[in-house]
């Protein structure tokens, strides 16, 4: 939990300067959860020169409570907080200084924003937190004001979270415990082999049972934040843990996927948030001991490659009513009427007779046929290339008919033309609609420079497929 606190001062140098406004926004690391805020009586004039810059005055101070009045509840809003500010030993001085006065003693772990955007965001002309904001893109409303200028270090301070992949900020908090930090079941050495690149990794106890899945972009770096991490589930899968698998991705988007994938095949006990997914249900195409060519729905963890997912049976159902009225087939051999010997004809009426024997199987599959090809070429063919797991290498990843087909990894020299040399290299997966979010987010998000192979169906039954671009987007 963070205290993220602003103060404003009556300008004088020292230990002469007091507070005269504070505002602290309590932020559990994912998002605020409360805030204080309050004007100071500071009990002396403020400078002219301060009541320009931030527009507090001693008219507007002159009914305000004085620090010593806010002493317990500013204690009870930062007690076993971490406490954050932009400069944070200008803040934490004065701060501790009041609480003396008022006979407190004040001690707090400390984040300084300044120090921790100079490591995340290297390479900035100013620190400020003007600067700073603009140039993330953070608006300050209320610059100089206590209650502005801590909304804006909120925001800052989230994106320093987001963007802190080589775990700074657990580092400045605890400086010394790198290798003490360690499970006491886990070998040196298994810690030590871990890769500093992008992929996903394995904890696993001594019974040889996979007790967390995680992706990282430095495997080694979010493994050790795992043993940092203070909170009791933390804690308990560190101790469990006396061995760690990894699988080098190179590509992000890889590593999500394989992450996502194999949570949802080993239900690792630690991984709770990400082992429940949406029920969905895939398009299926089956072949009988008649030879006639069935279309159905079925759970989607019991299909390997769905021609489509749906998120209902309503849903389902709705599609292949409509490829029966479209393609003229009979509702018994789609599993919209299932356990009787002919179609009704009731509600779709467009069988041609192949379930009372008027229609031959081949004229009937063929309808069947194109049928399945229509939902083959509504949908979208990617294959999206991505980085490898080495600099010669690049990972591919297939999307097939808008669903996730499988991955694999080429040479960087193999040309990227024709789709079935491509083929060779992605070994199918299993689809799971989680991965079918990570994809659709990914391809909304990268809007820019990402490479990827779009190709078209074209006779299905006849595997033949042809990219009909390779561009970027
Ligand atoms: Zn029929």
């Amino acid at each position: 939990m963070y205290a993220i606190v602003d103060v404003e001062t009556t300008g004088l140098g020292g230990d002469l300067n007091r507070i005269t406004e504070i505002a602290i926004a309590i932020h559990d690391g994912k998002q605020l959860i409360d805030e204080f805020h309050s004007l100071v009586n500071p009990g002396i004039p403020i400078s002219p020169y301060v009541t320009g810059l931030t527009g507090i005055d001693d008219t507007m101070v002159m009914n305000a409570p004085s620090f010593a009045d806010l002493a317990d509840t500013v204690e009870q809003y930062t007690k076993n907080k971490i406490f954050v500010a932009h400069n944070v030993g200008f803040d934490y001085h004065i701060i501790r200084k009041e609480f003396e006065r008022a006979g407190m003693e004040f001690k707090r772990k400390k984040l300084c924003t300044v120090k921790l955007s100079r490591q995340i965001f290297p390479g900035l002309r100013s620190y400020s937190l003007g600067k700073l904001c603009s140039y993330l893109g953070i608006t300050i409303n209320d610059r100089h004001r206590a209650k502005g200028d801590t909304d804006a270090t909120v925001v800052l301070f989230e994106k320093l979270l987001q963007h802190d992949h080589q775990s700074i900020i657990e580092k400045q908090l605890h400086p010394h415990s790198g290798e003490s930090a360690l499970p006491s079941l886990l070998p040196k050495e298994v810690f030590d082999r871990l890769p500093e690149t992008p992929g996903i990794y394995y904890f696993i106890d001594q019974r040889d049972r996979i007790i967390y899945v995680g992706k990282a972009i430095n495997i080694k770096k979010r493994v050790l934040g795992h043993f940092y991490d203070k909170k009791a589930k933390e804690i308990a899968m560190s101790s469990e843990t006396s061995n760690i698998h990894f699988e080098e991705t190179g590509s992000e988007l890889l590593a999500l996927i394989r992450e996502a994938t194999e949570i949802k095949k080993n239900y690792p006990k630690y991984n709770t948030a990400q082992k429940r997914s949406p029920k969905a249900f895939g398009i299926v195409h089956y072949t009988d001991r008649a030879g006639i060519v069935h279309l159905g729905y079925s759970l989607l963890k019991q299909v390997k490659q769905p021609l489509k997912v749906f998120y209902s049976v309503t849903a389902c159902i709705a599609f292949l009513e409509d490829l029966c009225e479209k393609f003229d087939l009979c509702p018994k051999f789609t599993q919209l009427q299932s356990g009787v010997e002919r179609c009704s004809h009731y509600k779709l009426k467009n069988c041609r007779g192949i379930c009372e024997g008027n229609e031959s199987v081949e004229s009937y599959n063929e309808r069947v046929l194109l049928a399945i090809e229509s939902i083959q070429l509504s949908g979208k063919n990617l294959i999206i290339v991505e980085k490898g797991r080495t600099e010669d290498e690049k990972a591919l990843i297939e999307i097939q008919n808008d669903n996730y087909f499988g991955y694999g990894f080429i040479s960087v020299e193999h040309s990227l033309k024709r789709y079935e040399e491509l083929q060779d290299f992605i070994t199918p997966q299993q689809h799971y609609p989680d991965i079918q979010q990570i994809v659709d987010s990914y391809l909304e998000r990268k809007t820019r420079g990402q490479d990827y192979l779009e190709y078209k169906h074209l006779k299905i039954h006849a595997h033949f497929r042809l990219i009909t671009s390779c561009f970027t987007i």
